[in-house]
């Protein structure tokens, strides 16, 4: 008998049929004779719907009645799932946040957990009832109800696996597991049996967007064995663990892309000390993710050019503050460019191999493709290149590296 938390997303419960589908998987495993808790999302576009709600009413919110209204898609499906879950003999009960209680910090809109209560879920398990909890939400100190931040009842799930000590925690989704690449755009991409939790982060963070990046950290640092798969298809999905459980590590085992990418360049700033902190000291004040940051070396020993990327939704915002700060910078010309993509090489095998960079660079010098920007860590490479240029690339390093399908 294991312990298993099974999580279903908004597109598994996106109507009444689907719900009734996701009862019988539940069903299948209690029959085999497990232990099953589960957590579900909102049902598909209406974390959304209620998201518009709330800004119709006034864009500039307090955040605990935000989190009073998004929260409520969870407590829909919870109780539908309950009921058709009862329907087909199943003993199961509904959950809010509130009622374990999971107990979290109160950055309302994008709360941490904190700690997860079980003595009664523990003895309702004990009974063979499944409990049916919402995900994405929680309580604060002073009782009010908080929600984790968008994509959050994956992280729901996970830190219920990690309380309740569960053999595994398997993520249903639309998609049917982590490929090697987006396969709507290589279709060569295999899907992975197996990939590290590191690995798994880099991707998360880098754009693959399977996963909630804070529940792969939790997952990781919990040792949750999490696995993703689809809720449509009935096979085994990919599997995210630790790296002994990996037998055979291949050198690189994905490639990943992000277009939300934009670049901003500033002509001409003094090359002296502390210009570096004066340029990004008001974007972090101003909660603007700066990421790749290449300086140039200066012609004249007086002037050198800076060029780093943030978010493209953060663009806007970011060619305004430097605007504003523009006297104080002293920099020439301040060009930005919204046309640019990010695309990620990661292997945890790079950590002991040499040669993935330079593959990379000389794979993307045959297509003629201009890289703009480097930065790396321990297992992956990151360029930035022309938006226009993102599937091509994708390809090519997908073959490069030998993971193309047959
Ligand atoms: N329903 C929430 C959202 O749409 C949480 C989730 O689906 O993970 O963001
Ligand atoms: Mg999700």
């Amino acid at each position: 008998m294991a312990r298993i938390v099974q999580k279903f997303g908004g597109t598994s419960v996106a109507d009444i049929g689907r719900i009734k589908a996701v009862a019988l998987k539940v069903k299948r495993e209690v029959d085999a004779g497990h232990q099953v808790a589960v957590v579900v999302s909102a049902m598909a576009g209406v974390t959304n719907q209620l998201v518009e709600y709330v800004n119709g009413v006034n864009p500039i919110h307090d955040a605990r009645e935000y989190d009073t209204v998004v929260s409520t898609g969870e407590q829909v499906t919870a109780g539908l799932l309950a009921l058709a879950l009862q329907e087909i003999g199943v003993q199961a009960r509904s959950w809010l946040g509130w009622q374990i209680p999971i107990r979290t910090d109160d950055a309302h809109g994008k709360a941490r957990i904190i700690d997860i209560e079980t003595d009664e879920l523990e003895r309702r398990l004990a009974l063979g009832e499944v409990p049916v909890v919402s995900g994405f939400q929680g309580l604060a100190k002073d009782n009010r109800v908080t929600t984790l931040g968008r994509g959050g009842s994956d992280t729901s799930a996970v830190a219920l696996a990690a309380a309740l000590g569960a053999d595994r925690c398997d993520i249903y989704t639309d998609v049917d597991g982590v490929y090697t690449a987006d396969p709507r755009i290589v279709a060569k991409a295999r899907k992975l049996a197996k990939i590290t939790y590191e690995e798994m982060l880099e991707m998360a963070s880098l754009g693959a967007k399977v996963l909630h990046a804070r529940s792969v950290e939790l997952a990781m640092k919990r040792g949750v064995r999490v696995q993703v798969l689809s809720s449509y298809k009935d096979e085994p999905g990919t599997l995210v663990v630790d790296e002994g459980e990996i037998v055979e590590q291949e050198l690189v085992s994905g490639i990943a892309y992000s277009r939300d990418e934009a670049k901003v360049t500033l002509v001409g700033v003094m090359d002296k000390p502390g210009v570096a902190a004066h340029i990004f000291g008001p974007l972090a004040a101003a909660n603007v993710n700066v990421d790749m940051i290449v300086q140039s070396v200066s012609p004249d020993g007086k002037t050198t050019d800076i060029t780093f990327t943030v978010a493209g939704s953060d663009l806007a915002r970011t060619v305004d503050l430097l605007e504003k700060q523009r006297d104080n910078l002293r920099y020439r010309k301040l060009v930005s460019d919204a046309g640019v993509a990010k695309v990620s090489v990661i292997g945890v095998g790079m950590r002991s191999h040499a040669g993935v960079a330079q593959r990379m660079f000389q794979a993307l010098a045959d297509k003629g493709i201009n890289i703009q920007a480097i930065s790396t860590s321990e297992i992956k490479v990151s360029v930035l290149i022309a938006e226009d240029y993102t599937e091509l690339a994708l390809r090519a390093l997908h073959s490069v590296y030998g993971l193309d399908s047959d």
